[in-house]
């Protein structure tokens, strides 16, 4: 009988994971692993590029390159690992409640924003985290133009002054005056708890974040935390009330919740701080990648963070780790230290940095060229052909 890779998501992480997977079978000439990803589409859902139009079309169909690669699709949600058997609850698209084994697990179920109990962002707010709920935006957005004027109904407030809360702030002018017409005065508002605008970025970043959102007319309330939201806009902790239609909450993403009855310790994140291997201590059998794993990325201290970039790579990682231990070859240290920024900034231009200390390389339209070849193409899946798609998951070629 095969013995069974189950890979749990098919995001960045779950889908490199599967191919690499299949890559370290084929390499070594092995015909006895079957290879599963078990999720609730065979698609890639390309979360950075939420912030944009036409979300619907932002996922890319894996069943081509699945089939391709022999890797086995099972529809369905899971509920539970149950370390002790080896298995996984999960519920299938008709509800049903199923139970799969294992021979080596691969945690990639990624991750969620949460609101954090703030009153009223549940019923009230929006966000771009999912599809739907991105697309729950895009639909609200729209059916405003339909509504009278007022400044309610120009402004959106961002709250969450992270690179989530600048892409969408900076793009959203363009979007509003395409809405409300070009002679319409939109607002957009960052509410940022921060004292400094990007102040967890370089200066040289910053500055940058900031002269793009003056030329924007993008406007920054810093020191700032939101009291409540309500339908018609939001409170701020100091009391400060600003009228608004659409308040997009951005700030605060959590690894799933996926696997939390193991014995295993996870960061403030909820990530599950992995080996080397990205193996979760104390059960040599499962793997974590992609937003799921805490694992560090150099020797100088650098950790992945909950980034595409980082997820492609400990994907394919993870899946020739798991792969390899049950085919009897050394696993790869998980490893990437060269590390990159592309940061959108809507009419503006872009922005492209290099190293951890964000050393600013790119401006306007040549960062923006180049955002488009990152979220446009390099992060999309591989072309469904073998030769193809198992080059492109060396763990150890090169990426950025
Ligand atoms: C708006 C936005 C903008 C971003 N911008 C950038 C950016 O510019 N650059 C960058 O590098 N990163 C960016 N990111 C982060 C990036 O999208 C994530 O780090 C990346 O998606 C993580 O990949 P992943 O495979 O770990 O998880 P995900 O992409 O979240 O995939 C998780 C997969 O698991 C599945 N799943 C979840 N739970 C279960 C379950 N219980 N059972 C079965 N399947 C399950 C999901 O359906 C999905 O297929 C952005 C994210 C967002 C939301």
């Amino acid at each position: 009988m095969k013995q069974r890779i189950l890979i749990i998501g098919s995001g960045f992480a779950g889908m490199w994971s599967a191919v690499s997977a299949a890559r370290l079978a084929h390499l070594q000439g092995n015909q006895s692993l079957e290879i599963a990803v078990l999720a609730p589409q065979p698609e890639l859902r390309v979360r950075p590029r939420f912030y944009e139009e036409n979300v619907t079309s932002l996922t890319a169909d894996l069943q081509p390159l699945f089939t391709e690669l022999n890797i086995r699709f099972i529809a369905g949600h899971a509920e539970r690992i149950d370390a002790a058997e080896n298995g996984v609850w999960y519920k299938t698209a008709e509800a049903e409640s199923t139970f799969i084994t294992y021979d080596r697990l691969v945690v990639a179920s990624g991750s969620r924003l949460h609101h954090f109990g703030i009153k009223g962002i549940a019923e009230h707010g929006f966000d771009i985290d999912q599809l739907e709920t991105a697309q729950r935006l895009e639909e609200h957005l729209s059916s405003l133009s339909s509504r009278p004027e007022s400044e309610a109904r120009n402004t959106v407030v961002v709250c969450g002054g992270g690179f989530t809360g600048i892409e969408l702030a900076t793009e959203l002018p363009t979007r509003l005056k395409a809405l409300f017409g070009a002679e319409t005065k939109t607002k957009v508002v960052v509410v940022e708890r921060g004292s400094v605008i990007g102040g967890r970025y370089s200066e040289a970043l910053r500055d940058i974040i900031r002269d793009a959102s003056e030329e924007l007319g993008v406007e920054w309330r810093l020191n700032a935390g939101v009291e409540v939201v309500d339908a018609s806009g939001v409170t701020l902790q100091d009391g400060t009330r600003i009228e608004a239609s659409t308040v997009v909450w951005t700030a605060g993403v959590q690894a799933s919740s996926l696997g939390e009855n193991l014995t295993a310790d996870r960061d403030a994140l909820g990530r599950f701080i992995v080996a080397e291997n990205l193996q979760i201590p104390g059960y040599s059998n499962i793997f974590a990648t992609g937003d799921m794993a805490h694992a560090k990325t150099d020797d100088a201290g650098n950790t992945a963070l909950m980034t595409c970039q980082h997820a492609i790579q400990l994907g394919k990682f993870a899946g020739h780790n798991a792969a390899a231990s049950l085919l009897d070859v050394p696993a790869l240290p998980y490893r990437q230290v060269n590390y990159v920024t592309c940061l959108d900034l809507g009419a503006w231009g872009a922005v492209y940095t290099e190293g951890w200390d964000q050393q600013v390389k790119l401006v306007r339209e040549e960062a923006k060229k180049l955002k488009i070849a990152i979220t446009n193409e390099l992060i999309y899946p591989p072309k469904a052909e073998r030769d193809v798609a198992f080059a492109a998951a060396d763990p150890l070629a090169k990426f950025v």
